[in-house]
């Protein structure tokens, strides 16, 4: 008797009943080039190396996440609504890239600037843990073989409360007096060995 073996189904299989890694990414300075608040299409610049390393995450069956502060919001200079519509933009990009953005994760929160709903304390501004923990629950996440790339030590100590396994940190203009334990690069295409 013979007996076939489907990859695609025995795959199918086990995605569902194995918890699905993830790539964490921050957006300013990992996804677009840090201006400064960006918020308009017309000032978002992809990093150089970005859609090879989700292609190489995809490869290797990380979901891939993005997970942002945005004061920006509570300071008044953008709505969330103008972050939702740049959001969609972007993940439109990915997709004709063939790169599926699982969910964009955002704090619009500051603690002290700004004059407006959004400026209070709360548990989702990195370096808090609380955006990741929400994706963790929501996808069902597997932390320990997860990453998470950023380019502040915000975004490295967001990961380790939360319980990601690895941290890179991508050297920026934030690093410099940075002593937190991650993997160093350069830049998002030295990250990719990482994955
Ligand atoms: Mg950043
Ligand atoms: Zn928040």
């Amino acid at each position: 008797m013979l007996v076939f073996f489907d990859y695609a189904k025995q795959k199918a299989y086990l995605d569902k009943i194995i918890m699905k890694k993830a790539l964490f990414l921050d957006r300013d300075g990992i996804v677009n080039v840090d201006h400064g608040y960006v918020y308009k299409i017309d000032d978002f610049e992809f990093v150089d190396g970005i859609f090879e390393l989700c292609l190489t995450a995809i490869e290797k069956s990380y979901d891939i996440f993005v997970i942002t502060n945005q004061a920006g919001i509570a300071r008044g200079l953008y709505t969330v609504s103008d972050f939702e519509k740049l959001t969609a933009w972007m993940q439109e990009i990915f997709n004709k890239k063939g790169i599926e953005i699982k969910k964009v994760y955002f704090c619009p929160h500051h603690p002290s600037k700004g004059d407006n709903e959004y400026t209070k304390i709360c548990e989702c501004r990195k370096p808090e843990p609380g955006l990741i923990i929400k994706a963790q629950q929501e996808f069902d996440i597997d932390l320990e073989n997860s990453i998470l790339i950023g380019d502040k030590e915000s975004d490295i100590l967001a990961a380790q409360s939360a319980g990601i396994a690895r941290q890179v940190l991508v050297e920026s203009k934030y690093t410099k007096d940075v002593e937190v334990s991650a993997y160093r690069v350069n830049n998002i295409v030295e990250a990719i060995t990482y994955l």
